[in-house]
């Protein structure tokens, strides 16, 4: 009796705790005053952001079937339209399209800081285009929009940093830290052959430059409104990206013609070999970074919410296990696995001597490519199986979240709209910033433009557009980023 007596004392001051934990958890204050005030030009933005949109700078895996021609139009479009920017800095042209302009700061003995943006777009499917409700390819400004490919990714962060380096000289401002603003032409083809910014990051590391922080796309500012639970803008500053790697996993077995079939072909056998993949999903974990982002979710909450986000080191195994039956929460916290493609045999009538499933898997930071081909190994229970590697790449190192880049993000977000709450996260795609792990430490992924869960949804579909209400924080945003990050 004693006993219960004790156990249920305990349990009550345990939800006691608890509850008390959730009530006093609060956003500390952080004392920011408004920002000053910046000025921006909004109109000549749109403008030049609508014109950007016409040059059909498509790339491709096989570049004989690019046309530089449009490469060469939009490097001459942006010399017309930057011309304080052509003067002041120098430029080099790597690869077939990539530039990197160089503004050379005052002390060349501090690291530089670079503004990454690439020009390219995914083309348009010839059998969407008619569901677009304005060209993709004229950057229509319906006052409440603007129109078209690149939209959103990513002309209107490549034309934001040039207006904010335009803008910066025009007000006669100098920097101290040199600033390098590289513009790739190929990001959109995976695994190119001739990856600008790899070209880029390799001769900046020639010439022995040392970058203080990298600014390139990856994440933007999402209105977060779930009734009684949140109402914030969730400014999710990618921190790292995941890897991917793709594996074809076989099974060989005699062949011959099926009227006189084994009990299970080599097909057969592959199924199993599948299902033991599946069944053996990575297991998650929850990185810093993702208990950082619940934490400040978990500060601007209504209560209930806030009782499960400020006792994540009681409730973190519930948590996980919930996330992980949620396929877009799932990707957040571990290595995903899916089996996308497979081949038996190439008759209906032959029996397969080879059948293979390929496997295509989203590695967590911290998980080498080497580390999937072992849990494959170990996961799958019939040993005559054949592993090929395909193509990958590794995850991302995982940027600070105490850098100086990653708080003035934070803090220009923050003052500038109280509603902005800034996160780190994981970025899911690849970026060209991943090219520039050798010069840099300090590498965040992030667009500063307010845009819906729809509209992001647009990127790389039909009816890409860009909402002119987001431009002037943007344009802020990049100003202010440059002037901070090169006066010191
Ligand atoms: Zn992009």
């Amino acid at each position: 009796m004693t006993v219960l007596f004790v156990i249920l004392a305990l349990l009550l001051a345990f939800i006691v705790i608890t509850l008390v934990r959730a009530a006093f958890y609060k956003e500390k204050k952080t004392g920011y005053e408004p920002l000053e005030k910046e000025n921006t030009d909004t109109e000549r933005f749109l403008k030049n952001l609508s014109d950007a949109i016409k040059f059909k700078t498509i790339s491709n895996y096989d570049s004989s079937l690019v046309d530089w021609a449009e490469f060469e139009k939009f490097h001459a479009f942006l010399r017309e339209r930057y011309p304080l920017v052509h003067k002041t800095m120098s430029i080099t042209e790597i690869g077939e399209a990539s530039l990197i302009y160089k503004w050379e700061g005052s002390d060349p003995s501090l690291d530089a800081i670079a503004m990454l943006a690439h020009q390219d777009v995914v083309p348009v499917d010839s059998q969407t285009e008619k569901d677009w409700e304005n060209p993709p390819f004229e950057g229509v400004n319906d006052g409440e929009f603007i129109w078209g490919r690149g939209a959103m990714d990513m002309k209107n962060h490549l034309i934001a940093v040039m207006e904010s380096a335009e803008a910066l000289i025009a007000e006669g401002y100098k920097p101290v830290r040199t600033v390098y603003i590289c513009l790739g032409h190929n990001e959109e083809v995976v695994a190119s052959p001739d990856n600008g910014a790899k070209a880029m990051a390799q001769y900046l590391e020639k010439q022995g430059v040392k970058l203080e922080a990298v600014l390139d796309e990856g994440g933007a500012i999402l209105p977060a409104e779930i009734k009684g639970v949140v109402s914030c803008n969730l400014a999710g500053v990618g921190i790292a990206e995941k890897g991917s790697v793709n594996y074809r996993i076989s099974v060989s077995a005699k062949g011959g013609h099926s009227s006189q079939p084994p009990k299970h072909t080599a097909l057969g056998h592959l199924a199993n070999v599948i299902r033991d993949i599946e069944n053996h999903q990575f297991k998650a974990v929850m990185p810093d970074f993702v208990y950082d982002l619940f934490t400040a979710i978990g500060k601007r909450s209504s209560y209930p919410a806030r009782l499960v986000f400020c006792n994540l080191w009681l409730l973190k195994p519930l948590v996980l296990k919930v996330m992980t039956k949620i396929p877009p929460a799932a990707s957040l916290i571990r290595t995903c696995t899916a089996v996308t493609m497979a081949q038996g045999s190439p008759q209906f009538n032959v029996l397969p001597q080879k059948a293979s499933a390929t496997v295509n898997f989203r590695t967590m930071p911290g998980v080498t490519m080497s580390d999937v081909e072992e849990h494959i190994r170990k996961s799958v229970k019939n040993k005559n199986i054949e592993i090929e590697f395909l193509v990958g790449k590794e995850a991302s190192k995982v940027s600070p979240t105490d850098s100086r880049a990653f708080k003035t993000i934070k803090e220009l977000c923050e003052r500038a709209d109280s509603k902005n709450l800034v996160a780190p996260f994981l970025v899911m795609g690849g970026t060209d910033s991943y090219n520039y792990e050798n010069i840099c430490g300090n590498i965040y992924r992030f667009s500063p433009f307010r845009v819906s869960t729809g509209l992001l949804l647009c990127t790389h579909a039909v009816n890409e557009r860009l909402p002119v209400e987001s431009v002037p924080q943007a344009l802020e945003f990049f100003k202010r980023y440059i002037r901070i990050m090169s006066s010191k």
